[in-house]
């Protein structure tokens, strides 16, 4: 089990956090998180037998509300 604090590049409102938080509910392997918005971060912890950083990175970087685009 490994814990990893992430940095949500994109999300920056609560609808953006909650997208990330439903998008990390269904990432098999994650078995816990913590979204905090304030300090845009997210404390995930996880199975890395089953899934890897990069792709919980990559899952919390598409997750964002209609309303913001990736940061370029
Ligand atoms: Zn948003």
């Amino acid at each position: 089990m490994t814990l990893s604090t992430l940095t949500l590049r994109d999300a920056t409102c609560p609808l953006c956090a909650n997208k990330v938080s439903v998008a990390l509910h269904a990432v098999e392997g994650v078995r816990h998180f913590d979204v905090d918005l304030a300090d845009q971060i997210a404390v995930v912890t996880f199975d890395d037998d089953v899934v890897g950083r990069d792709h919980i990175c990559r899952i919390i970087d598409r997750a964002h509300c209609d309303d913001h685009g990736p940061v370029m």
